[in-house]
């Protein structure tokens, strides 16, 4: 993005956000936040991944600024006030994040602990989530994005790796795991040299319930649910409930859909399993009347939240989280 449309961007939130005070003020329902990482920009986490960071300075005054204008709420407060219809009174918001990366957790626990993690228990093996290891095999060995497209009957090698990585998420998970066994080894790819740390250990995620963070699930390998057989995407959802719950001693009432992915079977399949909410990725208030299995939440990133010298502004996060940098878009479309 060119400096100058980074610079009007920053005016125009400014612009916006201190001539209408109600965005923030009248607002009624609750609003369900989507991090993943909290990782420093120079961090190997951040540079693979700048749209799932925000760093650690951004993060906590994020936070700070939540404290002065929501209440921060758990997931279990949120079900309630949704079912009990308190919620339009409410002017709320639940913090998550996805898969169990562990620099949100230290961060989200450093900054009072109220906050949701979705465990993909397959990073308490020490195993990354397929996608994190593709994304690190195609950075290091860019070359495969050729033999990569050939095996999928492409006919063009893959530009980058977010489109290699957009084409895996329509296969299910035992295709990629194939895949990925005959492309690193083309590479010869030693799996000992994946970072580790990256993700909650068993150890974290029983603190993390002490320290007063709720864990959901988010299945085992992080499969694309509606891309995979009944019985298999059963057995994600039902067996990461159960390891989380032995872990922590504690019911896992809370389920995050991997990548949002989601549709009537999917949904029956995690009721079936015993939650009592789930979590997707379409943006959006949450107000009494929502189907609790597929409740609506923002993605939160670095870039969509700082000004144009790269510092935290309150009125991007205002505009971006409330939904109305989308409307202001739309009528700018200069902005692009
Ligand atoms: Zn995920």
């Amino acid at each position: 993005m060119s400096r100058l449309r980074a610079f009007i961007k920053s005016l125009i939130a400014e612009f916006v956000y201190h001539r209408r005070a109600e965005i923030v003020q009248g607002c009624h329902g609750i609003l369900i936040l989507m991090y993943h990482e909290v990782a420093p920009s120079k961090d190997a986490r951040f540079r693979l991944f700048p749209v799932l960071c925000t760093t650690p300075e951004t993060f906590r005054q994020q936070m700070e600024w939540l404290q002065r204008h929501f209440e921060v709420i758990s997931m279990d407060e949120a079900e309630k006030r949704l079912r009990d219809g308190s919620a339009k009174d409410s002017r709320a918001v639940v913090v998550t994040s996805d898969d169990g990366w562990a620099g949100f957790y230290q961060h989200a626990v450093s900054s009072g602990g109220r906050a949701t993690v979705y465990v993909a228990t397959c990073v308490l093996g020490g195993q990354l989530p397929w996608y994190v290891r593709w994304r690190i095999l195609l950075k290091e060995h860019p070359y495969l994005l050729k033999p990569l497209a050939h095996e999928l009957g492409e006919f063009e090698p893959f530009p980058n790796a977010d489109t290699a990585i957009s084409r895996l998420k329509l296969l299910d998970i035992a295709r990629i795991e194939q895949l990925w066994k005959s492309i690193a080894k083309e590479s010869n790819f030693q799996s000992e040299r994946l970072p580790e740390g990256w993700f909650m250990s068993r150890e974290q995620v029983r603190q993390a319930v002490e320290q007063g963070v709720t864990i959901g699930a988010h299945t085992v390998n992080h499969p694309q649910l509606t891309h995979e057989l009944p019985d298999i995407a059963l057995e994600e959802v039902k067996e990461s409930k159960r390891i989380l719950e032995s872990l922590t001693a504690q019911p896992v009432m809370h389920f995050a859909y991997p990548n949002g992915d989601h549709n009537d079977k999917v949904v029956q399949l995690v009721k079936e399993a015993g939650y009592s909410t789930a979590v997707t990725t379409l943006p959006g208030w949450n107000l009494p009347g929502e189907d609790p299995y597929r409740l609506k939440r923002v993605d939160v990133h670095e870039a969509a939240c700082v000004d144009h010298r790269g510092r935290f502004s309150e009125a991007r996060f205002a505009l971006w989280i409330t939904g109305e940098w989308a409307r202001v878009k739309s009528r700018l479309r200069v902005l692009g």
